[in-house]
């Protein structure tokens, strides 16, 4: 028997009447300024390098976890190597923003891999073994399933807000447009994610009156010229836009009209398919990508991210050549490590990780 989402809500009794834009508060968009942390805790997101498709691994400032898509079935490993790179064992959300195989493709597996609080999807069923696949996992590991739609919160404080801001409708011609498209605010600063929200979803969130500016725009499906119309572009104006694509796609990711459009409108590009996988991170009040606050590569040339400036004369972390992990200098497991065992590195971890290293769980460095 096929296994269709909402008879899956159901049976966890989760289900929550669907919304829409119209009527929504304004208050659950996240869109004002939220109290700047004083704690100074950083929030990290990271887009995956996965190939011709989407994986955005968020580390929120109080430890929790959260995982945007898991690309092509092929991809789960290299997801589940990273997560576990950086010390994680637990992914607390998940957001699945559409049923295409570029992005839950490699779910069930990633799935499997970790504990999971809750999982986010559409209201958008789908035809597909791949679908059915992960429905399935959901099930059984007996995953909390909310139903993602604009106007919901997935979770909120004093400086820390992650809402929906689409789908705005539970009825799309274009399965594209029924992707859910997150809002996340942390103090001043913020990004959009719209997974592969095309013209249409765009015009329904501007129609809907929510704030949208951010610093980063991670741009819909793909770079394809059938998503970032110049109006919602314009509205988010970021000053970084990422675009998740495979290097020699068959799509043509992304068309030159988006290219045009970013620098047209002074935004610098990031592409997964030139720089591989792109880390930022933000203390609430700036975002942050490589060693400066503007990277420079705007119209995605192959700028090489380059790691953060040391101190002068020193280095960021401590390898132990031996166990493979990345340490912080005072982490304890770091002082304890053998003269022909360690090694000092000023790489950032994602490289270090994409190296074949991991992240100490204790001190848990991080770029
Ligand atoms: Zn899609
Ligand atoms: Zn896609």
């Amino acid at each position: 028997m096929k296994r269709k989402l909402l008879s899956l809500f159901l049976l966890l009794a989760l289900l929550l009447p669907f919304t829409g834009c119209d009527g929504l508060p304004v208050a659950s968009d996240g869109g004002a300024d939220l109290a700047v942390p004083a704690d100074g805790k950083t929030l990290t997101v990271s887009f995956l390098d996965v190939g011709q498709g989407d994986s955005i691994f968020i580390e929120l400032p109080d430890g929790d976890t959260m995982l945007v898509d898991a690309s092509e079935a092929d991809q789960a490993e290299g997801i589940i190597h990273y997560i576990e790179g950086r010390g994680h064992d637990t992914l607390d959300y998940v957001v699945a923003t559409h049923p295409h195989a570029d992005h839950i493709g490699g779910m069930a597996e990633v799935l499997q891999a970790f504990e999971v609080g809750e999982i986010w999807m559409p209201d958008a069923d789908c035809d597909t073994k791949t679908y059915e696949n992960l429905l399935e996992t959901v099930e059984e590991k007996a995953i909390p399933l909310h139903v993602a739609a604009a106007g919901k919160t997935i979770l909120s404080d004093e400086s820390l807000n992650i809402s929906l801001i689409a789908p705005c409708s539970d009825e799309y011609s274009d399965l594209n447009d029924a992707s859910a498209v997150i809002s996340l605010t942390y103090g001043k600063t913020r990004f959009i994610l719209t997974g592969d929200a095309e013209a249409h979803s765009e015009e329904q969130i501007l129609a809907s009156g929510v704030s949208l500016s951010a610093d980063v725009l991670k741009l819909g499906h793909h770079g394809s010229n059938t998503s970032s119309s110049e109006a919602f572009v314009k509205a988010v104006s970021p000053k970084w836009g990422v675009i998740s694509c495979g290097e020699g796609n068959s799509y043509g990711h992304p068309h030159k009209e988006t290219l045009e459009l970013a620098e047209e409108l002074g935004i610098e590009l990031l592409r997964t398919d030139l720089l591989g996988t792109i880390v930022m991170t933000s203390d609430g009040e700036t975002v942050k990508y490589g060693d400066t606050e503007s990277s420079g590569n705007a119209g995605g040339e192959t700028a090489v991210t380059t790691t953060a400036a040391t101190e002068a004369g020193g280095y960021r972390w401590v390898l132990n050549t031996s166990s493979k992990k990345i340490h912080r200098e005072d982490c304890a497991s770091a002082k304890s490590i053998s003269a022909e065992n360690r090694a000092e590195s000023n790489q950032s971890v994602s490289r270090l990780i994409a190296e074949g290293y991991t992240a100490c769980g204790t001190c848990k460095p991080t770029d």
